[in-house]
């Protein structure tokens, strides 16, 4: 699931698996499909 989150007066989009986040939900939603990330990986 793609999660919602406010930052900056925005709503970004967080992909739950790997903690990437997108400004735009179709993005987040694909990238999800694709995404094969076991473990979140919090790379700031
Ligand atoms: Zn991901």
């Amino acid at each position: 699931m793609v999660g919602e989150t406010e930052r900056d007066g925005m709503t970004w989009y967080e992909c739950e698996q790997c903690g990437l986040l997108f400004d735009n939900r179709d993005d987040a939603l694909h990238h999800e499909e694709n995404c094969d990330a076991e473990e979140p990986a919090y790379i700031q």
